[in-house]
């Protein structure tokens, strides 16, 4: 036995990520399903580094040193769990068994049960930066024990993206909180994606402005505290012209958004903790709208009323706009993080698990697709202790937000006046004005579940649960 850690999946994660542990010294054990793949990867990339392939799954776990070490990339679900029976069944006690791919934790909860019951560790880690993470240092949230990490950190370290001279990987927490956290993440991408693309279509369809204006526009944007790599690459997409037709590539893109499921786990994970992520959920939201293909067409057929959905701007105020438009998105995006954080720390309450929300915000600084400088903030805000409440109180983004807000609060108006969708934008401010509330009109909701459901509620001027009987005027409230 030669090798230090293996992969088992070779499809584009798995064998990026067996050359990124080979180019940084590990001796790499390789097994996939169907041969060919694993011939591949030898084929053309062998000599980057020291591989071991295998033909079997029992040769495979023969060529790992003790404690064998094995990450998994294969299609999460059923595949997954085949696979970690196999791995299981053929190693001994100790021996610690990884899941980089993007499974749900409850599940990585119930397999890390399971396979500690045979005396092996299990660690659901998740990796975010894509293919081109997984080849060039992706960040890492592995799960699992204090143990495990021993052996498994100094790997993961070796392979991780660096961030401010440190690599993009911590231990988030036991079972399935590395997968939990790697969900939350995902479910930011989503709503940072969705911010930005209200942000173009106030500005194409708004103002008029064509996609390489918009480009240059998210360019000058990277060079502010939204620097990140999605407004990066926004800029990016915009500039690309479509070889076929020579239109902007985005203007010839269907407008109809995928998803493969993280998204709406984050939001179905936050209605169960009963934690307001509507930035996240309204981004979800907006791309199953896209998708309702039929419902779309027929509107246009029947010409539902409403304005024109062009922002009437004078031309003297349009760079305003636009600089107005770049603060609502900052704003939004600090509501989306703050409501992101908030998931986590609720979910960390719910599962046991002791997460620092310091080390997340820093892991995320490199190698994944929400990485952007304003981390380091977040970072900062939770180390202090300032953020302990929410992300929203740290003065650095209570500040922020505070100057933002009379353009955030123009741009949402403006949008609906003029018939523009801003869900993103309108639900996060709706949040903010709901958080800062004296009082919230949830006193009269509580007084009509007390009607129909004899509920009971609280009384402001002393404690106890009351109820009182509706129906019968004059009648007097009384204790429950
Ligand atoms: P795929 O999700 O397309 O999975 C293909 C791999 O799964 C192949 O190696 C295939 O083997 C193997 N496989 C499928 N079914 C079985 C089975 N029943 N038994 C054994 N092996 C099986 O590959 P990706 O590389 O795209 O992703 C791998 C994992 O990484 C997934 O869980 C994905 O969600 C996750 N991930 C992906 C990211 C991405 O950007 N693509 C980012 C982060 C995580 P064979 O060749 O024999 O068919």
């Amino acid at each position: 036995a030669t090798a230090n850690i293996g992969v088992v999946g070779l499809a584009a994660m798995g064998s990026n990520l067996a050359r990124n542990l080979a180019h940084h010294g590990n001796t790499v054990a390789v097994y996939n399903r169907h041969y060919e793949r694993t011939e591949k990867l030898i084929n053309e990339h062998g000599n980057e580094g020291k591989f071991v392939p295998s033909k079997t799954i029992e040769e495979f776990v023969a060529s790992l040193k003790r404690p064998r070490t094995a990450i998994i990339m294969v299609k999460a679900g059923a595949p997954t769990d085949a696979v970690i029976n196999e791995l299981a069944d053929a190693m001994e006690p100790g021996d610690i068994i990884v899941d980089g791919g993007n499974s749900y934790f409850e599940d990585t909860i119930r397999r890390e049960k399971e396979i500690r019951a045979r005396g092996l560790h299990f660690v659901g880690c998740g990796v975010s930066g894509g293919e081109e993470g997984a080849l060039n240092g992706p960040s890492l949230m592995p799960g699992g024990t204090e143990e495990s990490w021993k052996t498994l950190g100094p790997i993961l370290k070796s392979i991780a993206a660096i961030a401010e001279g440190e690599p993009c990987v911590t231990h988030i927490g036991e079972n399935g909180a590395g997968h939990f956290v790697k969900m939350v993440h995902n479910g930011i991408e989503y709503a940072d994606m969705q911010l930005i693309a209200e942000s173009y279509d106030l500005m194409h369809r708004g103002l008029g402005m064509d996609a390489a204006e918009i480009g240059d526009v998210f360019e000058e944007w990277n060079k502010t505290e939204l620097n990140s790599y999605l407004i990066e690459i926004t800029a990016e997409v915009l500039h690309q012209v479509d070889a076929k037709t020579g239109k902007a590539l985005v203007d010839v893109i269907v407008d109809r958004a995928g998803m493969k499921g993280t998204g709406t786990w984050t939001v179905q994970t936050a209605l169960s903790l009963a934690i307001p992520v509507t930035g996240i959920a309204e981004a979800v939201f907006a791309r199953g709208l896209s998708g309702m293909t039929e419902q779309r067409a027929e509107a246009q057929k029947q010409h539902l009323a409403g304005p024109e959905q062009k922002l009437d701007v004078a031309s003297a105020e349009r760079a305003a706009f636009i600089e107005d438009i770049r603060h609502a998105l900052y704003a939004s995006k600090i509501v989306a993080y703050a409501q992101g954080f908030d998931e986590i720390q609720a979910g960390a309450k719910e599962y046991g698990w002791n997460i620092d929300l310091a080390a997340v915000a820093r892991i995320w600084r490199g190698g994944c697709i929400i990485r952007a400088q304003f981390l380091n903030r977040v970072s900062e805000a939770f180390e202090s202790g300032e953020a302990d409440i929410s992300l929203l109180f740290a003065p650095y983004f209570k500040d922020a937000i505070a100057k933002a807000q009379d353009s955030w609060r123009r741009v949402v108006a403006k949008a609906a006046l003029n018939g523009m969708p801003t869900p993103a934008f309108a639900s996060s401010l709706s949040y903010y004005d709901g958080l800062r509330s004296d009082r919230l009109p949830a006193a009269l909701i509580q007084g009509q579940r007390d009607y129909f459901g004899a509920h009971t509620y609280g009384r402001i001027d002393q404690p106890g649960a009351f109820h009182t009987l509706w129906a019968e005027p004059g009648r007097p409230e009384i204790t429950a």
